[in-house]
């Protein structure tokens, strides 16, 4: 049995949450995205929700022990068995140390992690555009400006810690939609990784 195991990475804007869509489905996984479950409890006003909604408006991380606890939650239901693509965590390298701790323990790991590159003028241009299609309230200019700033100083940071295990696959996040999908399923088949028949 194969496991697909996948971090994709990449600042804001870079396009990750499109395509980490793309990858689970190609390679039949979860997408296990923190964002998209902090923004449906803030959407539903659950006790999360309304504990998290200041701090991702104003850009920031969520504790990281509050993160965790939603991640493990998530990756211990029965269809991340298998495999599953992380979008949105680990965001720094306490929380590194927090996934690898929980991954270890059931002897498992990372198979691979993708880094999206994209100049910070096209991740600018792509962001101020999300914002007038979707009106997501942490798509504010301060807030993003902050993201940013923390994605360079906090989560650039853990590829470092990836590469030496020699798991980053790094991608040109610059293209069509379907030309960047190409490249990252070229890089995890040249992984050995395999997509899904139906895919
Ligand atoms: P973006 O990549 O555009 O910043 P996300 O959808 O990944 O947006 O995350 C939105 C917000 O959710 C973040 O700004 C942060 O407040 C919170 N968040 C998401 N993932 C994490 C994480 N791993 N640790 C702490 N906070 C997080």
């Amino acid at each position: 049995m194969t496991s697909t195991r996948l971090l994709i990475v990449g600042p804001q804007g870079s396009g990750k949450g499109t395509q980490g869509i793309r990858i689970a489905d190609t390679f039949g996984v979860p997408v296990v995205s923190t964002g998209d479950i902090f923004r449906a409890n803030i959407k539903e006003g659950t006790d999360l929700g309304l504990q998290v909604k200041a701090i991702t408006d104003a850009g920031d991380l969520v504790p990281d022990e509050v993160t965790f606890a939603i991640v493990k939650d998530r990756l211990e239901q029965p269809d991340a068995a298998e495999g599953f693509l992380l979008d949105g965590f680990p965001r720094n390298v306490a929380q590194v140390a927090l996934l690898d701790e929980f991954l270890t323990g059931r002897g498992e790991a990372l198979d691979a992690v993708i880094e999206l590159n994209v100049p910070r003028e096209e991740s600018l241009k792509r962001i101020a555009l999300r914002a007038q299609e979707q009106g997501r309230s942490d798509d504010t200019e301060a807030a993003i400006a902050h993201r940013l700033d923390i994605y360079e100083r906090e989560t650039a940071p853990i590829l470092a810690v990836y590469r030496s295990s020699g798991i980053v696959d790094t991608i040109d996040g610059v293209g069509t939609l379907d030309e960047i999908t190409e490249r990252i399923v070229a890089a995890l088949e040249a992984r050995g990784l395999a997509r899904t028949a139906a895919a």
